[in-house]
């Protein structure tokens, strides 16, 4: 089953697996309890198959990791701003602003404005 199941998209787990749920199957990820959506029985005997493909269209979450960092640099520039309010610094809240709109728009999947 795993075989054909993709890594889970949050935790990245490769043992993912398929349970009962009501009259229908789901697959999830016993690691973090991320799941996809239910298929139910129907007339053919594609539950599975259709659990499976629901778990495997399953959208990514956004990457975080790079709009934090990009934050993180930003809140860095603006506190050395507020307490030396030299223009050194004020161009690095500046470059730290554009970093950071560049990361926030890649992150969530947003066309990047040049
Ligand atoms: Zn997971």
């Amino acid at each position: 089953m795993s075989d054909i199941l993709k890594p889970c998209p949050f935790c990245g787990s490769a043992h993912i697996t398929d349970r009962y749920v009501r009259d229908g199957k789901q697959i999830f990820c016993p690691n973090c309890g991320a799941s996809a959506r239910s298929a139910f029985h129907g007339p053919d005997c594609d539950t599975l198959e259709r659990a499976a493909a629901n778990w495997n269209t399953r959208a990514a979450p956004p990457a975080y990791e790079p709009m934090l960092a990009a934050l993180e640099v930003l809140v860095d520039a603006a506190y050395y701003v507020s307490e030396h309010g030299k223009q050194r610094h004020h161009d690095a809240l500046v470059k730290a602003r554009a970093a950071a709109y560049v990361a926030i728009r890649k992150a969530t999947g947003q066309a990047v404005q040049s």
